[in-house]
């Protein structure tokens, strides 16, 4: 797609799946908008990512968006006409350790007290629920209400919707620079020529701030690369999401049989490619990691690993909001390795910003202003 205006109300840089679907949302709130990717849409993060899909387990300043997206979810693939892979079978965070579960129990009720349906599992109740899980675990915080889905087909979908609904996307266009003039947004450089934009969404993923730089801008965030690998399929067993106290690791069965592991393990990169590169000792960490719950996983034979680059906030938490002393610019970037569950709301919560001044989900303690004094972070705990 190549197609562009050279004016625009809003420029949303970045065709990953917080872009796309903040273009999605404001086109369908009939806002002139042109979505600008310098390769293709997910290309970034969000093609790489492990399609996790829960609420458990976050930071309390996410929640209300967290809360909503899970909502958003259950009629996401209905309101994007098509088929995401959305799979709601629950998230369970393990412990091999009992000597962790007053720690896992405080969490969990943390976690019920701000009304997440979720609880702790143990015994056999484990075993029914998760029949292939080691005998070594001995307990898990589980919420039914978790999932996964396919991030590619996502983003996709976000991207199509988007342009059904008016908007522009325009792939192979690399933004170079954002413009102001005396504190307001006058739009974007990019490799073909200026583009005058009212409001300007900064959602280029772990490239934000190369580009929030041009304008002196510091994002309190950088880039990094998350490993995430795949297995030839096996028969199909495992319904939840399965991440551990002890271990980096994310585990689950894609609807193909296919197991999908990650967790953070890292990886090097650079920001010239949307890949990075894997390293052997990290692969077969993780999949000792994976092998350790479930032990089936040491049959089925590894066929894909990539290093996957998303942006992290200095303090874990996604940077969304408008930014004080610049008018017109928007950021949404910083989704630290969990932003695709986020994504249907981060999307609702944008073009609210934009199209009524108030954001109809509770984002005012992810602003980048968090960073002007001492940040308090209220974490439950730190998942990837
Ligand atoms: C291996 C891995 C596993 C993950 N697992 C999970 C998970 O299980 N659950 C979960 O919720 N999250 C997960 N995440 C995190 C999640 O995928 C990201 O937080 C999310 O995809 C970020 O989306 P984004 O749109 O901000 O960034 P991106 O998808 O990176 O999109 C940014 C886009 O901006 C484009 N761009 C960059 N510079 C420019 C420019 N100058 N001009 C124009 N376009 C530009 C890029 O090409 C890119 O397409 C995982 C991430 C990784 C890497």
């Amino acid at each position: 797609m190549s197609k562009r205006h050279t004016t625009v109300n809003v420029a949303v840089i970045g065709g990953g799946v917080e872009g796309c679907s903040i273009a999605w949302h404001l086109a369908r709130a009939g806002v002139s908008v042109t979505l600008l990717e310098r390769w293709e849409i997910s290309a970034g993060a969000s093609g790489a990512s492990a399609g996790g899909v829960r609420h458990q387990g976050r930071d309390l300043r996410e929640f209300p968006l967290a809360f909503r997206a899970i909502e958003r979810w259950q009629t996401l693939e209905e309101d994007l006409g098509a088929d995401l892979e959305y799979r709601r079978g629950g998230h369970a965070t393990t412990t091999e350790q009992p000597e962790d579960l007053p720690i896992l129990k405080a969490s969990v009720r943390a976690q019920q007290l701000a009304g997440l349906d979720i609880r702790v599992v143990s015994g056999t109740d484990l075993r029914d629920l998760i029949p292939g899980i080691s005998p070594n675990v001995v307990a898990a915080a589980y919420s039914p209400g978790d999932g996964h889905a396919n991030p590619t087909l996502t983003t996709q979908a976000f991207a199509r919707a988007a342009e059904r609904a008016g908007a522009m996307i325009c792939t192979g266009c690399s933004v170079t620079a954002i413009s102001q003039t005396g504190g307001r947004i006058t739009g974007i450089a990019t490799a073909d020529g200026p583009i005058a934009a009212d409001v300007i969404v900064l959602a280029a993923g772990a490239w934000s701030g190369e580009l929030a730089a041009t304008i002196g801008l510091d994002l309190h965030c950088g880039p990094d690369g998350y490993q995430a690998m795949t297995t030839y399929p096996v028969e199909p067993h495992l319904v939840q999401v399965l991440g551990s106290m002890q271990r980096m690791i994310s585990l689950k069965q894609l609807p193909d049989g296919r197991y999908l592991l990650g967790g953070g393990w890292p990886g090097t990169f650079s920001l010239e490619t949307p890949r990075g590169q894997t390293n052997e000792a990290n692969i077969l960490g993780n999949q000792e990691a994976a092998i350790a719950l479930i032990p089936d996983v040491a049959h089925a034979v590894l066929d894909q690993a990539w290093i996957g680059i998303d942006m992290h906030g200095h303090d874990d938490v996604p940077i969304l909001g408008r930014v004080d002393g610049i008018d017109g610019l928007i950021v949404a970037t910083g989704f630290s390795g969990h932003g695709f569950a986020l994504s249907p709301a981060v999307g609702e919560a944008i073009a609210g910003l934009i199209t009524t001044g108030w954001s109809p989900i509770d984002i005012s303690a992810l602003g980048l202003d968090r960073f002007d004094g001492a940040s308090e972070a209220s974490a439950l705990h730190h998942a990837g």
